[in-house]
């Protein structure tokens, strides 16, 4: 493949060009290049953020905070009566009779637990025992039952729901369909507000305390409830974006598995196998655990191939929840926070940064460095260190209950990381083929199109030709005006000849002051007017030359070489055919151009 010609034509030294000779300028497209990958990549992250693209990633790295948080100790004030597989064996019946279940709860309402939460759908009676239960229900004022509310319903007892004594038993499943958050009420159609059931078992065990409940401001979603302000999650609150937010929620703050809460079995309260004083004082929740019957979700705790034996049940959940309120309450243990937007741009923007910084900061040094392995391959742990830091600094901030976005600071580091090492690879590349002087393609540049110009010109039989032409007296020129006037010569000349030459044709800075333009698929005819037009346009430039023996200005003697490339020549031939043609006319008295044919040795002079 014919590499394209390069962008070389610069006239004015543009801030663009790798080889911008003012450094003021050079400057400014750094800082330009710099701050448009920090500018660029904040926004493209933020509007992925606040697309939702990394939402469940977000919300993965919640879940191993999680995970990995040191254990508590399980809560004090909670009792969990269990229903597993080896109870409804041992009962020999599923449902529970009523008067099963009455007897259970009796037994416990003997302990005098301060709240009792049943957490069993019980809308119909299932006999026998019904009135038993009825009785049970109605004399237990501790008692909180549960409905389903939202979506397809599930009634509560008849009596609980005279009695004002329930709870819902909703939960709020994450698009990924993990529980993460839980309900703590919804305003329900009729306007009334609705407490869930964790929520409803925590108020009744924090009304003995006589723990203040204190709204804060004017909206509902702010309530100072003991020790900690409770807040209620909104739609792009830490990882989410667009989540719906409908009721109160608050992002639950597991206490742990079954493992960290105190449990029962049914049998065994139901044999009186259980010290005396179990339930006193404290929350008794009785339900189910079994992941035969449904009611069973994915958690944080959850393994992700999803299987059911690490699905928590729903029981599991209100039990986080009311401990999480009841904690926050009366230990001030924590809810968990999120920074404020502002906040969080500030957090995306200040990891682009740091991804512009390094990689500029590594792609300057580089250059410097000694080194075997592609620069690439050394930026890579150089980066991975980098993007250790995000995570752990949201691990430190969730063990202190804040929620902090790491997904999309870490996207904008290596984003702003890639972006500079795109652009430095760009910038290298450019500088490996451009002449510093002139911003020229330099010698190297011209070797290498020569060549791949040579093999496709060979297969389709296009004519090549190559102009190289040189000042004429520059030696006197630079001893007269001096070097630096020579260098501000050797610019404008440069600058005429690309004035000079079509598009697709490649001016190079071939030597000192010697310059050669390839020019593809072009007949001879046609390079001697390229060539032509290049020495009338050097000469208009009227550059003074008082030692030139040719003109008074600074004048080009130049080579044209044209032929059809064959097997059996090569670029080679090309270029001594041109320094030959070149050499004739410097022979010819300078400021002139010779053309020379191949094969043949026709030449002529215009
Ligand atoms: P001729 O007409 O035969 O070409 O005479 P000349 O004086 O140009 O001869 P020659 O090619 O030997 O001299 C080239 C001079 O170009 C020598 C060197 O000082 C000067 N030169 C080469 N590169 C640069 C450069 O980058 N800047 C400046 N100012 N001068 C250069
Ligand atoms: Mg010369
Ligand atoms: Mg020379």
């Amino acid at each position: 493949m014919l590499i394209a010609p390069p962008r070389f034509r610069t006239r004015t030294g543009h801030p663009e060009s790798m080889c911008s000779s003012s450094p003021v300028q050079h400057r400014l497209w750094q800082w330009r290049a710099r701050l448009g990958a920090v500018v660029g990549t904040t926004g493209l992250v933020l509007a992925a953020t606040a697309g939702g693209l990394f939402q469940m990633l977000e919300a993965a790295m919640l879940d191993r905070y999680i995970q990995h948080r040191p254990l508590e100790s399980p809560d004090p004030r909670l009792v969990l009566i269990t229903i597993d597989n080896d109870d409804i064996e041992a009962a020999g019946e599923w449902p529970l009779s009523d008067q099963r279940l009455a007897v259970l709860l009796e037994q416990v309402r003997s302990q005098q637990p301060r709240v009792l939460g049943l957490h069993l759908y019980r809308d119909v009676p299932i006999p026998p025992g019904s009135d038993d239960l009825s009785e049970v229900l109605a004399t237990t004022p501790n008692l909180i039952g549960m409905e389903k509310y939202i979506g397809q319903s599930v009634p509560p007892p008849p009596i609980l729901q005279q009695l004002n004594q329930v709870g819902l038993a909703d939960m709020v499943i994450d698009p990924d369909g993990v529980i993460r958050r839980g309900l703590v009420s919804v305003r329900g159609n009729d306007g009334r507000i609705r407490n869930s059931f964790a929520a409803a078992l925590a108020l009744m065990y924090l009304q003995a305390e006589q723990v203040p409940i204190e709204p804060q401001g004017s909206g509902s979603s702010r309530v100072q409830l003991g020790k900690t302000l409770i807040e209620s999650l909104r739609q792009n609150d830490g990882g989410y974006a667009h989540i719906d937010d409908g009721g109160y929620q608050v992002i639950l703050n597991y206490r742990g598995t079954r493992e960290n809460f105190e449990t029962v079995s049914m049998t065994q309260v139901l044999a009186g196998e259980i010290p005396d004083d179990l339930f006193r004082d404290r929350i008794a929740m009785i339900g189910l655990v079994t992941p035969t019957y449904q009611d069973h979700y994915n958690t944080p705790y959850s393994n992700r191939v999803r299987d059911r034996y690490t699905q928590m049940s729903s029981l599991l959940i209100h039990a986080n929840l009311t401990s999480q309120l009841i904690s926050a309450a009366l230990d001030g243990r924590n809810m968990i926070r999120f920074p404020s937007p502002a906040l969080e741009w500030i957090w995306v923007l200040s990891w682009a940064s740091a991804g512009t910084v390094i990689s500029w900061y590594w792609w300057q040094t580089s250059q410097f460095r000694n080194h075997k392995s592609p620069a690439w391959g050394l930026l890579i742990p150089y980066l991975g260190g980098l993007c250790l830091i995000p995570p752990l600094i949201g691990y430190v901030a969730f063990l202190n209950g804040c929620w902090v976005p790491v997904i999309s600071p870490l996207s904008a580091a290596l984003m702003a990381s890639f972006w500079i090492s795109i652009h430095q690879i760009h910038r290298l590349q450019k500088l490996a083929t451009c002449d510093g002087l002139t911003q020229l393609a330099n010698r190297r540049y011209f070797d290498l199109y020569l060549e791949r110009l040579w093999f496709l010109s060979l297969r389709r039989q296009q004519p090549i030709s190559l102009i190289l032409c040189d000042v004429d007296y520059f030696k006197p020129y630079n001893d007269t005006y001096g070097h630096r006037q020579g260098d501000d010569c050797l610019q404008q000349i440069a600058q005429a000849l690309t004035r000079s030459v079509r598009n697709g044709d490649v001016v190079a800075r071939y030597g000192g002051e010697e310059f050669a333009i390839i020019l593809p698929d072009t007949s001879l005819e046609d390079a001697m007017t390229v060539a032509q037009r290049m020495n009338d346009m050097v000469r208009h430039l009227q550059l003074g030359h008082k030692t030139s023996a040719v003109a008074p200005y600074v004048t080009l003697s130049c080579g044209v070489a044209n032929l059809i490339p064959q097997p059996s020549n090569s670029p080679h031939e090309l270029i001594e055919t041109a320094d030959y043609a070149l050499y004739e006319a410097k022979e010819k008295g300078r400021n002139t151009c010779v053309l020379r044919q191949l094969p043949g040795p026709a030449s002529s002079e215009y």
